[in-house]
């Protein structure tokens, strides 16, 4: 189910796209979380920072944050 609420209530996605800072419909691919034909998709994880501010707002408990840090610090332990 695509209700929306993930992506209107991330904080990174208000910023890129007014309209979405509004509960409006996304106008831009730029955004972080957008949904579109009924799904929910992740276009640019790289902008997430990781508040969980989407999961608290999911009815169903269908999107989980991983644990950013991690990611970020992987590639330089392997220098
Ligand atoms: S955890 Fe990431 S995707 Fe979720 S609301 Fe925060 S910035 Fe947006
Ligand atoms: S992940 Fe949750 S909040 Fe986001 S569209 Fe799907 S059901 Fe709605």
């Amino acid at each position: 189910m695509g209700c929306g609420n993930c992506a209107v209530a991330c904080p990174v996605n208000k910023l890129i796209d007014a309209q979405m800072a509004h509960g409006g419909r996304a106008s831009t691919d730029d955004l972080l979380l957008k949904v579109s034909e009924g799904k929910c998709r992740v276009l640019h994880v790289e902008k997430c920072t990781g508040c969980k501010t989407c999961e608290h707002h999911c009815p169903n408990e269908a999107i989980h944050v991983a644990r950013l840090l991690e990611a970020v610090h992987a590639p330089e332990e392997e220098v």
